[in-house]
């Protein structure tokens, strides 16, 4: 049976938002990525975009209580019903129990946590070259793929932005923090029985196949 109530692990730049989205779409259930919900806030310059703008932009975490708060109402939707997949939460301890405690009253445990990985140096690579359109949110990479026309986004002809937390300090710092708070959360899931482990290198279908291999 394949897996409909899966988490991805990650570090930034190993392509995990990327096989989030294709694994969701595959699945037929909605992807959830806090980065995302956090950045959309922002934008339209909501109460939830102003109380997490400084955490963000020095690539610290927001605090858990207040993610918590964002994906148990994103949760709580009809659309995740059938399943869903989670892309950069939980990615603090309490806020992996906090998720557990949530999805224990429907008795719906996660079923799979999807584990990617890849050496420092490529993840570097991909994240010092990350543009980002600030319109659409399409992504491209300077050399890995790059936009037609240069600087603009393919989409909708934007002028294509580094995000604050791509810069070289925030990603060094995102990097330190994502790999003291993973520890024990690969611990959990793994006693769990639920964690796989994949290799995060390699051409992006080739990445999805061994994805849909995890997922089972
Ligand atoms: P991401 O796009 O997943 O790298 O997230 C971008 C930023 O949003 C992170 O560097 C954090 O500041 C914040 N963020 C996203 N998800 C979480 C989370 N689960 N817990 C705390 N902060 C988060």
């Amino acid at each position: 049976m394949t897996a409909r109530r899966v988490v991805f692990f990650g570090p930034p730049g190993v392509g995990k938002g990327t096989q989030a989205v294709q694994a969701a779409k595959a699945l037929g259930v909605p992807q959830i990525s806090t980065g995302d919900i956090f950045r959309e806030a922002r934008q339209q310059d909501s109460p939830l975009g102003r109380e997490v703008k400084g955490f963000m932009d020095r690539g610290d975490l927001v605090p858990d209580g207040l993610v918590i708060r964002v994906v148990e109402e994103r949760l709580g939707r009809p659309d995740c019903a059938e399943g869903f997949v989670l892309d950069g939460f939980p990615r603090t301890f309490a806020q992996a129990e906090a998720l557990d405690r949530y999805l224990a009253k429907g008795k719906r445990p996660i079923e799979r946590v999807v584990a990617l990985d890849a050496p420092e140096p490529v993840i570097l690579t991909r994240l010092g070259g990350r543009r980002t359109c600030p319109k659409c949110k399409a992504t491209f990479h300077v050399t890995e793929r790059p936009p037609k026309k240069a600087d603009a986004c393919d989409a909708c002809g934007t002028a294509l932005v580094v995000r604050p937390d791509d810069k070289p300090e925030a990603i060094k710092q995102r990097l330190v923090v994502y790999r003291s708070e993973v520890r024990d959360l690969v611990a959990r899931y793994t006693k769990a029985g639920v964690l796989r482990d994949v290799v995060g290198t390699g051409a992006v279908e080739e990445v999805a196949r061994r994805v849909a291999d995890a997922l089972g």
